[in-house]
């Protein structure tokens, strides 16, 4: 006998929120008709990644058939020793955009909001999005998050508050009193998540990732990544630490298997590989000032970055658009990405090369402004 339900739909249907996200879409790699290209779109170290990180990585190839270390221990102590932090309160993922979904879904559900500031990292809205969670995006001032208006905005329904400090795409930095203030701010059932990404590319001294802030609360937790001065975004590899109870509650999300072996064994290098480590963050601090000026120069605007990457305001004339600039580019192999997705049309955000590339992007905009 076949039984007719009426009511109920014909084909599976997935929950509402992961139907408003619109799939993320990463910096794109290739061009057609152009053999080299310099991609300039995604944020990656120029330098490629350590040699002593790129061994380890090798080395697992022998041991494909064995499951990695589901408590990765190894690299929670390479991390805890490099930074000066407890073991027991790090947590590893499959890249840091891993350990934000886990929070999510950890944390917020249908009812539930999470909060980000407008022009911040896209994955906050799409992890929200995710578990079926709304996403409230705060108006920025000076393209730098708000924090009077995000504590202003935050209510009973505010399970979490993700800020990426330095902020990618804008490069805009918080100094630690005002991520401070935002802290004391916030209702204490409000997990505030501190996303350093790019913290080892800060040179202002009124910066801190996170860490001192989260060992003094039980509220607060800081995610950083091997994906950009590690050289690693290949590999997937990120890590949170956090309060006991918070880092309890990702584990409790997290597949048993959730990171690599060979993940894990590149980042117990990585993490000790200093001179690789103040290569890449002296590179980047000199080509940055050099990318910078050139396009200054050019008559852009270009927002004081702390990042591996600057934001520049190209604007919207018929001659002079972002999207005509980046078509330029593309013809010369040169990608960078548009930021219309971040809600910044007439804005561009280029990452900083090799000293070669960033010429070869210099001589590009000349051109283009000719
Ligand atoms: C690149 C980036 C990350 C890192 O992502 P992974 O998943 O670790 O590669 C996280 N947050 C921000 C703001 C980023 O720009």
């Amino acid at each position: 006998m076949i039984k007719i339900m009426t009511d109920l739909p014909t084909s599976p249907q997935p929950r509402p929120g992961p139907l408003r996200i619109a799939p993320y879409v990463g910096g794109k790699a290739t061009v057609g008709g152009v053999n080299r290209v310099v991609k300039l779109s995604s944020n990656e170290n120029p330098y490629g990644a350590s040699p002593a990180a790129i061994a380890a990585f090798r080395d697992v190839g022998d041991r494909l058939a064995l499951y990695p270390d589901g408590g990765a221990v190894a690299l929670r102590d390479a991390i805890a020793k490099a930074e000066g932090l407890d073991p027991a309160r790090i947590v590893c993922g499959a890249g840091s955009d891993e350990i934000l979904s886990m929070l999510c879904l950890a944390y917020a559900g249908p009812g539930d909001e999470v909060m980000h500031s407008a022009h911040g990292f896209l994955m906050y809205r799409l992890s929200a999005l995710a578990v079926g969670a709304d996403p409230v995006s705060i108006p920025e001032r000076n393209l730098t998050a708000d924090i009077d208006a995000m504590i202003a905005a935050a209510g009973e329904k505010t399970k979490i508050v993700f800020l990426a400090n330095p902020n990618n795409p804008t490069g805009t930095m918080l100094p630690d009193a005002d991520i401070r203030r935002l802290r004391e701010g916030l209702p204490a059932h409000t997990l505030l998540v501190i996303d350093a990404a790019y913290a080892e590319y800060v040179d202002d001294p009124e910066y801190d990732a996170g860490a001192r802030l989260v060992g003094e609360r039980d509220d607060t937790i800081m995610t950083r990544t091997f994906s950009k001065i590690h050289g690693l975004a290949a590999l997937r590899l990120g890590w949170g630490y956090g309060p006991a109870a918070v880092i309890d509650a990702v584990n409790r999300v997290r597949g048993p298997f959730n990171v690599s072996a060979p993940a894990l064994a590149a980042g117990v290098e990585a993490i000790a590989d200093n001179a690789f480590i103040a290569r890449s963050r002296d590179g980047n601090k000199s080509e940055r000032a050099r990318v910078a000026s050139a396009l200054e120069r050019m008559g852009l605007t270009i927002t004081p970055s702390q990042g591996n990457f600057i934001l520049a305001h190209v604007g919207e004339d018929d001659a002079r658009s972002a999207a005509g600039v980046d078509e330029f580019l593309q013809k010369r192999g040169i990608l960078i990405r548009r930021m219309e997705g971040y809600g910044l049309p007439g804005y561009l955000r280029i990452s900083i090369g090799t000293p070669e590339e960033n010429g070869l992007l210099i001589a590009a905009m000349e051109d283009f402004m000719r």
